[in-house]
This record gives C-alpha cells, structure tokens and sequence, in this order.
C-alpha cells in the first residue's frame, strides 16, 4: 500500500485512550531473556489496540525502546543496521530483538566451519522451541554474509543465480556449501589448514594412510574426493554435506540441486510448467480438472476442451 509518509501531519497524542496497559520495563538483561515472548506479545496487543490512532513505524520504534527501559536500549545499542530509519522502525526492530533472544550475539568467527556454525544455530533454536526455525536462521545468515561474494560463489554452482530471487530457494544445507566456498577456498591441499606457501607443516611427514609423503591423512588422496559427483565440492571421504538432504529439484536425497541428474520437462502436459520427470511433482497431480472432471491435469491442458475448441474454430 502506498503509504507516503508526511511529516507534517500532527503527532496525535495516544496515551490514556484505551484501557489496555504497556508492558513494564526489564529489570535485568537475564529478565529479557526470560520473558521476551510474553512481553512482546503484551506490547503488540497494546500496539493493535492503539494502532488506529497511531500507525508511525518510527513512532512505534521508540515507544517499543522506552517502554523496554535501559536494558532494551543496552541490547539495541548492540545492533547494526543498513540504513539509519531502519533504527527506530518497529518491524525490523522487533525482528533484531527476536533474533537477539534466540542467538544472543552469536556470529560466525572467522574461521569457524560454516557448517558446524549453522548447526549451531539449529540447536538454539531447539532449545528454544521455536517453529520457524529454519526462516530465522536463513535471516540471521542473511546479515553476516556478504551478498557480492556470496552471489560470485554461488555461480560457481549455479550459473544463473541471482541473490534476490535465488537465496531463498537454498535449504540451509546448499547456503553453507556456497558460504563456504568463498570463506575456506584457501585451505591447503595437503593439510587442510591455512599457511604461507612453502610453510606446509605436512612436508616431510609420511603418510599415515597411504604411507606417501608430504601429505596428512585428512587430506589423504585415497580418503578425499574432489569435485564430488553429489555436492560439487571437495571433501573427506564419506563426508558429503549432501549426505541425507533432499533435493529441492526432484525431491530425491543425498544431493544438492545443481548436481540433480534427473531430467526436466520443459513444459509438462498435464500442468503447463517445468519441473522434473517425476509424476510426483506435477502441481496438477491432484486438480480436478474443472472442464472433464478428470484427475490430474489443468482445465487449459484439458484434451475435452481441445477438442470443444477445434470444432468451434471449425464452425
Ligand atoms: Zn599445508
Ligand atoms: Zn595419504
Ligand atoms: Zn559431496
Ligand atoms: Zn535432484
Ligand atoms: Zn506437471
Ligand atoms: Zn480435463
């Protein structure tokens, strides 16, 4: 809805209309983690009461900051943002603090694996019990990634993507192998660690797997696959991160979509879109089609209709 903002547009007064009281402040940040989901679902129900008189997303921002008192402020002085109005606007203020609550501070250090980390995440939001887990977790990644680099590793893998239409469509899974294409793309090949040319702690050393030299056994030719024919990365053996995953083209497991080998249908007849040769994943599936009254197809890939059409054009 376009709803411009106009700044001349007196201030109406909303206190002491309603009947419904706001939420007291915390006492102590251990409180804020106690109470967090009670005390913004009080605040939000002040807020619908209210909301008629009041729609400002500013205005709403900084009530949500005085009523939460100077522990609030604390964890809001704590934040980043993208653009300086985002600051008091109350949305993406109510989902920093949500996303505060359920990972604290919690950010990926430099070189921790990506996958540990997000396994991580998985697990505070156990703890917490919360159902949209996963969506939480791709808008907690979403503010450490850098989208540039994030998009250049993705095309390693995925050609066409684009980072605003594409990102979502990742399972968390695929987003950690493309993150960490470009965060650990500098491990050595002999060790697996980080270190200056001609440093390479494994030079010298034998094998103890192959009983080769110049290698450690993590990064044993016979226990590593490179280019994995399942994720298209490279890895210990029995390691695949695509191990067990479904894959989002043809809902088969134990592989990421951009190594999918089964084949699409450009154009499927019985729903008119692209998906692959799977009748399973055919969205008519289970239409009835409203022409035939037949399972299984769309009304314009209705062969009935077809034919009504041919003899009108006959006519
Ligand atoms: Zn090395
Ligand atoms: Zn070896
Ligand atoms: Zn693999
Ligand atoms: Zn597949
Ligand atoms: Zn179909
Ligand atoms: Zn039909």
């Amino acid at each position: 809805m376009g709803n411009s903002q106009n700044k001349n547009v007196p201030k109406r007064r909303t206190e002491n209309v309603y009947n419904v009281t706001p939420p007291t402040p915390f006492m102590t940040e251990e409180e804020f983690f106690k109470t967090w989901y009670i005390w913004k679902n009080d605040f939000l129900l002040f807020k619908r009461t209210l909301i008629g008189t009041n729609s400002d997303k500013q205005q709403w921002g900084n009530m949500l900051l005085n009523l939460m008192g100077p522990i609030g402020q604390n964890i809001h002085s704590t934040f980043t943002f993208n653009l300086q109005s985002e600051k008091e606007n109350i949305d993406i203020l109510i989902q920093k603090f949500d996303e505060y609550y359920i990972f604290s501070e919690r950010k990926k250090l430099p070189l921790e694996n990506v996958y540990e980390y997000i396994n991580d995440l998985e697990l505070m939001i156990k703890e917490k019990n919360i159902t949209n887990g996963e969506e939480l977790i791709r808008k907690k990644i979403l503010t450490e990634i850098n989208k540039h680099q994030f998009t250049n590793a993705a095309n390693n893998v995925i050609p066409t993507f684009v980072f605003s239409s594409d990102f979502n469509k990742l399972t968390l899974k695929e987003i950690a192998f493309i993150w960490k294409l470009y965060t650990d793309s500098d491990n050595c090949t002999r060790c697996d660690g980080i270190h200056s040319p001609e440093k390479c702690p494994s030079l010298g050393k034998q094998c103890s797997k192959c009983n080769e030299w110049n290698h450690f056994s993590k990064r044993c030719p016979t226990n590593y696959i490179n280019n994995c024919y399942y994720c298209g990365g490279n890895h210990i053996y029995r390691k695949c991160p695509a191990f067990n995953e479904i894959c989002t083209k043809c809902q088969k497991k134990n592989h990421f979509k951009w190594k999918c080998q089964s084949i699409q249908i450009p154009q499927c007849r019985f729903c008119g879109l692209s998906h692959a040769a799977n009748r399973s994943l055919c969205s008519a599936k289970n239409n009835i089609c409203s022409n035939c009254k037949l399972m299984g197809h769309i009304p314009s890939r209705c062969n009935k209709r077809f034919h009504a059409n041919r003899l009108q054009n006959l006519s």
